[in-house]
């Protein structure tokens, strides 16, 4: 559906800033405050009747907008809230033992250095896991439970972060905030993308 559709923001110097749902981009651009547009695609939004002329309003929607008075972003110092769901898209849904493919509800957050060993809850202490491999493991760190992690945790970028958060991503969202993510960054592993 168009409404679920997500809007890329930037700020005007055309960093990527999140997602907006099309009812704060339409206001954006009710006050003028998109700067520029940026995507190769757009939304066609319908809005009421004048009253006089009876004709309905519409805004065109560009799926990313670079917009003013966004705020100040700290790209370098920036962590993101650690959840689940984020966290298995970070690893694809792969389970960081096995390495095979489950869905979300067959995943769960291990801990590499379990808490009960002094691990901490933290991006780079956490991987995704099945159930089985999870219960496998059980309460010890990898190398006592004789499990090899495939592939190395990380803390998101901020804009990794917002392609994580990203739902039904549009080719030119995806190809923008590709072209924002250092080539070094584990995510193209993750996801095999070149
Ligand atoms: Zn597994």
């Amino acid at each position: 559906m168009i409404t679920q559709q997500q809007i890329l923001r930037l700020n005007s110097a055309g960093r990527p800033t999140g997602w907006i749902n099309y009812q704060d981009a339409v206001r954006l651009y009710c006050n003028d405050q998109v700067s520029y547009e940026c995507g190769t695609s757009s939304l066609l939004i319908r809005g009421g009747h004048n009253r006089i002329t009876n004709k309905q309003s519409k805004v065109l929607l560009n799926s990313i907008v670079a917009t003013r008075n966004v705020g100040k972003f700290d790209y370098s110092s920036f962590t993101p809230t650690l959840n689940n769901e984020t966290l298995f898209k970070r690893d694809n849904h792969h389970c960081m033992y096995c390495g095979q493919e489950f869905t979300k509800k067959e995943l769960s957050r291990d801990h590499i250095i379990p808490l009960s060993h002094g691990g901490r809850d933290v991006w780079t202490n956490v991987v995704t896991a099945c159930r089985r491999c999870n219960n496998a493991k059980g309460g010890k760190p990898p190398e006592d439970a004789d499990m090899l992690l495939i592939a190395i945790p990380f803390i998101p970028s901020r804009v990794e972060y917002i392609l994580l958060k990203g739902r039904k991503i549009l080719a030119d969202q995806m190809e923008f905030l590709m072209s924002h993510i250092p080539k070094s960054s584990p995510i193209f592993e993750r996801y095999k993308i070149s």
